[in-house]
């Protein structure tokens, strides 16, 4: 067995857990050492008693295959962590096989293994001396069967190797049906034949029966379909991250330009002591280089907050509402006419840093798509809360697309037409719910937009 593949078996058995039972089909001494290490090796690590019994076990050899994987077996054994047992000694004391007897047994083992401060019994047995002279086939699958149930009920953990070269095939049909989960090459694998004990033993009735193959077939399905939802589920956030890597580089790209072009023709405009128009473009350098932090803090925030790590940490301080929007409107003069309707300063207590980002994302958005007409912002004082409203008379919004605005990287709009990350409205409604308040949109296709947020004015914590 390749190293990549008893890898992958040591991690299906990591997956294991006390109250599994497993069969082991194997073929070769080498695909037992393969099984055998690694389950060990977990046991050990997760402290619980670890029962090897082989039909010619002795202490010399498994110590030695447990010591090529780096396990102190000696220590092990000596601190009573790994017992080594021969079959004769574990399964046929009395000289014959007594499935109840060896029942209990493993109940009462399980007990001593607690008792003496572990957290359960592992255990691994070969099945080769069912097929001896006192052991007696008849009996093996209802041992097997019975043990599903004291598995489930105790701490412990069984898998029971059977060699495909020694059992006849229709004994090992059998052992599927009374093993939830069988060993393969490097796979565990669900048992689609597996029943439950009383069936197995032959006690239920035929509605019983065609139930629960019905059942299995449907769950053997579900789990591999909920698989296939999970990897459909990576694959598409796998998909989202490269489309905003590809789409957050295009967007830097614009205002990066415009910042070193500008740089360009100030340096020009130095070397040739000339200081024509260096104000105008000291002034673009700057508007670019705002820009550029506006997309970079948008980008920073968005994956914050949408991988649900933190959500915002205000500092809050008497803003005025008022005064922060005539600012940032006057960053974008040129781009439209703006107006200004508010009667007086509306204070609140606000983070002021973040009212500037939530003014600059609505501001920009009804300049981009605001086809370039008028746009008026209306700021109120109402009872306890303060109120801004920015009317564009642009493209509109239909109204299927309303409410997905609001999530991150989704946009109404193509690529093509207009460019943008898609997230300015998802942290905009992100702050403001912060502060306790309200974001809302009406908007008609062609008719223009209308966004509003409500903010309380006593402090929100
Ligand atoms: P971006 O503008 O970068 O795409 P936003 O989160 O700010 O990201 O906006 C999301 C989408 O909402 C935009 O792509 C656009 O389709 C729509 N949108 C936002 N504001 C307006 C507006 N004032 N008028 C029309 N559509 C808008």
């Amino acid at each position: 067995m390749s190293m990549d593949r008893s890898d992958e078996l040591g991690r299906e058995l990591k997956r294991l857990r006390q109250g599994d039972h497993l069969c082991h089909f194997y073929e070769t001494a080498t695909a037992v050492e393969a099984m055998v290490v690694p389950f060990f090796q977990d046991g050990l690590a997760r402290n619980e008693r670890c029962l090897f019994i082989a039909d010619d076990a002795n202490a010399h050899q498994t110590t030695q295959m447990l010591a090529r994987a780096g396990v102190d077996a000696k220590r092990e054994i000596e601190r009573g962590a790994l017992r080594i047992l021969t079959t004769r000694e574990a399964y046929l004391p009395a000289g014959r096989f007594e499935p109840l007897a060896m029942l209990e047994k493993l109940e009462r083992e399980t007990d001593d293994a607690l008792a003496a401060g572990f957290s359960g019994l592992r255990g691994s047995g070969d099945m080769a001396w069912v097929l001896g002279p006192h052991a007696g086939t008849d009996q093996l699958i209802m041992y097997e069967a019975v043990l599903n149930d004291v598995a489930s009920r105790r701490q412990f953990l069984g898998v029971c190797r059977y060699d495909l070269r020694l059992f006849p095939p229709s004994l090992l049909q059998d052992v599927l049906r009374v093993h939830p989960s069988v060993v393969i090459g490097s796979l565990v694998c669900p048992s689609a034949y597996y029943e439950p004990p009383r069936m197995a033993l032959g006690e239920a009735g035929d509605d019983e029966r065609l139930r629960w193959t019905i059942g299995q077939l449907h769950r053997t399905r579900a789990a591999k379909l909920e698989l296939e939802r999970a990897l459909e589920v990576r694959d598409q956030a796998l998909r989202a991250r490269d489309e905003f890597l590809s789409v957050a580089a295009h967007e830097l790209r614009t205002p990066l330009t415009t910042l070193s072009l500008q740089l360009q023709r100030m340096a020009r405009e130095i070397e040739r002591r000339s200081f024509d128009g260096l104000e105008h473009m000291a002034k673009e350098a700057i508007k670019a280089s705002r820009h550029l932090n506006a997309l970079v803090e948008n980008m920073l925030d968005v994956t914050h907050v949408a991988a649900g790590r933190t959500e915002f940490v205000l500092h809050q301080e008497p803003v005025d509402l008022v005064g922060v929007t005539r600012d940032v409107a006057e960053r974008f003069r040129g781009a439209s006419a703006i107006e200004i309707t508010a009667a007086e300063p509306v204070v609140g207590h606000w983070d002021r840093v973040r009212i500037e980002e939530v003014v600059t994302n609505l501001l920009s958005n009804a300049c981009k798509y605001g086809r370039g007409q008028p746009i008026d912002v209306v700021i109120e004082r109402r009872a306890g809360s303060a109120s801004l409203t920015v009317r564009d008379r642009g493209i509109g919004i239909d109204e299927q697309d309303l409410a997905r605005i609001f999530e991150p990287f989704e946009r109404a709009v193509s690529n093509d037409s207009y460019g943008g990350l898609g997230v300015g409205l998802f942290i905009t409604r992100k702050i403001v719910e912060a502060h306790g308040g309200t974001l809302s949109v009406e908007s008609e296709r062609d008719k223009g937009s209308t966004f509003t947020i409500n903010l309380p004015v006593e402090a929100s914590v």
